[in-house]
């Protein structure tokens, strides 16, 4: 019950979901879930990895890919920009909240966000500064090998 309250206040304080099962219905689907089980999904999704096989948070590989938006062209896999691949472990960090109930879209894509720019910054810190090795001059040509 109260599982089922919280569901119905996250609906009530996002309309990307009811945007996208009205693009849902306009190309035939009756459930978001009936959408990720069709070939038009694993169509989309598939190219998706293939042009980007890296998550686009953390950088690892990725296997799958989150709605940044439900627009018709995305959901027909006309336009790809808002797709973005993901490793599980981003997904399921952007997706759901410490107790476990689904997020928002905007505050799933916000947390993504944050988690990429504490990840990148975790890196840049860890990152040891490299010396160029002997023999190649930076900045140009001359250093890559052919
Ligand atoms: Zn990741």
């Amino acid at each position: 019950m109260a599982r089922a309250r919280t569901r119905e206040n996250w609906r009530r304080y996002t309309p990307h979901y009811r945007r996208r099962d009205d693009a849902l219905h306009f190309l035939g689907f009756h459930t978001y879930h009936q959408y990720l089980a069709s070939s038009l999904w694993a169509d989309i999704r598939a190219k998706v990895l293939a042009e980007r096989p890296m998550c686009g948070v953390c950088g690892v590989k990725a296997t799958q890919v989150h709605h940044h938006q439900y627009d018709r062209a995305t959901l027909m896999g006309n336009c790809l920009t808002a797709l973005e691949p993901l490793c599980r472990r981003c997904h399921e960090y952007g997706e759901f909240n410490r107790s476990g109930g689904k997020t928002p879209l905007e505050i799933c894509n916000h947390r993504l966000r944050l988690r990429r720019q504490l990840l990148r910054r975790r890196r840049k810190k860890t990152q040891i500064p490299t010396s160029q090795p002997c023999g190649e001059v930076s900045g140009s040509e001359e250093g890559v090998p052919r």
